[in-house]
């Protein structure tokens, strides 16, 4: 670790080191726990290894793996990662080994899941099934209860003999330590439920009995549920109580987690204000001893420092934002603060993969979870690069090509960078965006690239400049379809509106019901970002936890949008059908509580003076307008490209100009970093 400690004047909380006694930690940031599916790849442990050993290197004062399961039933998905044989440590001990020669200190969190499990039989305190899971829980016997716990204890002795500095034991999110806690899921009459004690004496049970199996110097973190945001969830009385019983029995840091997964309340998306559940850990301080753990929505270190100097905890823990940067906290020491690629909350290469079956990365570093795919090193033969688009595809392609020493002009007709980026960050709830072009911008003058803004480039000007590589990263136009009357001035893009070259009258159809309709919608029904307070008041939530589950009985936050919107597609399916798994149900919920008609599966006839005709199950219908707003997708914008094929330069297409479908900005970063590491 080198002296430079810059970054110590402006985050003095989160640069201070923890002495736990037993252990010291380098700062006050962990890397929170978070599934990544590696572990069920092909030479998955390698790939964990050189993972997690990015986040030491990058100077994480502690990570937490992702959830283990202590026993088969524990298991989330039937090929999920287990500890349950000794056999497994000398595999384990490939990640904790390549953690410590990084300097860092690693915790495996162990996770039952409960009726969580996506497998047959999977067990809970009671028989209630989960509204997200498919397969019936079996209630679990008192002597298998005693067996679970003995379970929890074998896994973190194993943890323990893997090198592992210590465990986290895994008690909110809705997982079985959760179930057992309240009475949504707990229905027992014996010693395991009914009085709080009872419903408590699991948990105890277990950090008492794995305190004891690990002796004093290891790390015991207890994970809680600090609100359940669930009806029949703890009440903030009764979580403080089990916090100050797990301190009791032997537990060194107090985690917190927010909201169950089967939780109607969104926790950690783009649109939730930053830290807005900090109140949850600032209310446990108050009733343990132990270092409190504040997370959920913390992304930059401002946000982290915050948190801590303003007492509401001892130690912050992200979890996406070490996805996006593993060098977090190394650039907040060193002062560089500025240079950090800021998760923005989307969660679509992260939870939106794992819960659709595939390995976790991040849509800003395209890197993580891939880190043993990539060279690091400068290019063997640096060359002069023109890219042409400024878009999201253009700009990772030009700071990974100047970053591994090419020559890069980059070439944007545009009197800024940003391309649709532009448009996304205006939308509500999506100004995280301006983190990424911050990052993105930081990056190509680090790299001394060459930007020539306000200026198509020409065919000419390309070839004049003698470029050995010529990418085109020149993206994608809106697509007007050809429903008569769409030539009306009354009918508008997104891009004129989200530019805001156009507005909208107070009657809207929109016409497309994919990302950028919801986009749109987002837009009209709101004109700002939510403040924390605005937030918690729309979703219902009690910062006092005085009610079960920190709900209040009735929202005040609903209200109709300042205009009238209809969105509309062709298509039968549910609209937003093909939105993130994690997003596309908030955004949802938010129109409706706004009042915006969704209408499936109709036939665009005309626009005229009366609106937008349409005909739906068989009936023609008007839908009266003053402004139609076309989200109907994209077309490439390949100009550029057709016009050098067949000249004598190498010639590469990437992004939307390579193909518009389901184009997003995660497959443009991806494919624009990748082609850079070519070069
Ligand atoms: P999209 O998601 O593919 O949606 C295009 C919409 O236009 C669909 O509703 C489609 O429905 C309709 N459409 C297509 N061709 C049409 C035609 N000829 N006439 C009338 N309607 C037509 O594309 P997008 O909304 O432009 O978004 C672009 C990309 O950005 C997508 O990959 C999207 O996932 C991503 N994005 C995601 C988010 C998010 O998840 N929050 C936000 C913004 C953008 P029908 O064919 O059924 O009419
Ligand atoms: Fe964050 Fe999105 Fe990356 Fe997930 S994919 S870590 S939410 S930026």
């Amino acid at each position: 670790m080198s002296k430079n400690t810059a970054g110590a004047a402006v985050y003095p909380n989160l640069l201070a080191p923890l002495d736990l006694g037993h252990m010291q930690l380098r700062n006050r940031a962990i890397m929170g726990s978070m599934h990544t599916r590696l572990e069920m790849e092909p030479d998955g442990t390698r790939k964990l290894a050189a993972f997690y050993a990015a986040r030491a290197k990058g100077e994480i004062g502690l990570i937490i793996t992702g959830g283990c399961a202590p026993n088969a039933a524990g298991l989330v998905e039937p090929d999920a990662p287990i500890l349950d044989h000794p056999s497994q440590t000398a595999e384990l001990a490939r990640v904790t080994d390549a953690v410590h020669e990084e300097g860092g200190v690693i915790c495996l969190q162990i996770l039952h899941s409960g009726r969580y499990a996506r497998q047959e039989d999977c067990v809970a305190p009671s028989a209630v099934r989960s509204p997200i899971n498919r397969f019936n829980p079996r209630e679990l016997a008192p002597e298998e209860i005693e067996r679970t716990i003995d379970d929890f204890v074998r896994c973190a002795g194993l943890a323990k003999e893997a090198g592992f500095d210590g465990v986290e034991i895994m008690g909110s999110e809705g997982y079985l330590i959760n179930q057992f806690t309240v009475t949504r899921t707990n229905r027992r009459e014996d010693d395991w439920g009914g009085s709080v004690e009872n419903r408590h004496r699991f948990p105890v049970e277990i950090v008492t009995r794995v305190r004891q199996a690990l002796g004093k110097d290891s790390i015991l973190i207890y994970r809680i549920s600090a609100l359940d945001l669930v009806e029949g969830g703890a009440t903030g009385d009764e979580i403080d109580a089990l916090a100050q019983m797990v301190e009791t029995a032997g537990a060194d840091i107090l985690n917190t987690g927010i909201g169950w997964h089967e939780a109607r309340v969104p926790t950690i998306a783009y649109m939730i204000p930053r830290a807005v559940w900090r109140f949850a850990p600032g209310r446990l301080k108050k009733a343990v001893t132990i270092p409190v753990v504040a997370s959920n929505r913390i992304n930059v270190p401002e946000i982290a420092e915050d948190v801590l100097a303003a007492g509401d905890a001892d130690l912050v823990s992200m979890a996406r934002p070490l996805l996006a940067d593993p060098d977090f906290m190394k650039k907040a020491r060193i002062g560089k603060a500025g240079s950090i690629n800021t998760c923005i909350g989307c969660n679509q290469a992260c939870l939106d993969y794992i819960f659709t079956g595939r390995t976790a990365t991040c849509l800003v570093n395209p890197r993580a979870c891939r880190e043993t795919e990539f060279d690091d090193g400068p290019s063997k033969m640096p060359r002069k690069v023109a890219i042409i688009g400024a878009g999201a595809g253009g700009l990772a392609c030009a700071a990974e090509a100047a970053a591994r020493g090419h020559r890069v002009t980059l070439f944007e007709a545009a009197d800024q960078i940003g391309g649709q980026l532009n448009l996304a960050k205006t939308v509500p709830g999506k100004a995280e965006f301006n983190e990424m072009l911050r990052y993105l911008e930081g990056r190509l003058a680090e790299g001394g690239v060459d930007i020539r803004l306000g200026a198509r480039a020409t065919p000419e000007d390309v070839l004049a400049g003698d470029f050995e590589e010529i990418i085109i990263a020149t993206g994608v136009r809106p697509r007007m379809p050809a429903i008569p009357g769409f030539d009306r001035q009354n009918v508008i893009s997104y891009a004129d509106l989200l530019s805001g070259k156009k507005t909208a009258g107070s009657r809207v159809a929109i016409i497309g019901s994919g990302g950028i309709g919801f986009d749109v919608a987002e837009y009209l029904c709101r004109s700002s970002d939510m403040s924390g307070s605005e937030f918690l008041s729309e979703w219902s939530v009690d910062p006092k936890i005085e009610q079960a589950g920190g709900l209040m009985e009735s929202s005040t936050g609903d209200g109709a949008a300042p205009c009238e919107i209809t969105m509309l597609q062709r298509k039968e399916s549910r609209p937003g059908a093909g939105l993130g798994v994690t997003t596309g149900w908030i955004l949802r919920n938010g129109l409706r509580r706004h009042g915006v008609r969704m209408l499936a599966g109709v036939t665009y006839e005309s626009i005229d003076d009366d609106g937008l005709n349409i005909t739906l199950g068989g009936d023609p219908k008007t839908i009266a307008c003053d402004t139609i707003v076309i989200c109907a997708g994209q077309d490439s914008n390949r100009d550029l490209y057709n016009e050098l094929a067949g000249k004598d330069v190498k010639l590469h297409v990437i992004g939307g100009a390579k193909k518009a479908a389901e184009l997003d900005a995660m497959r443009a970063i991806d494919e624009g970093v990748r082609l850079a590491q070519e070069l």
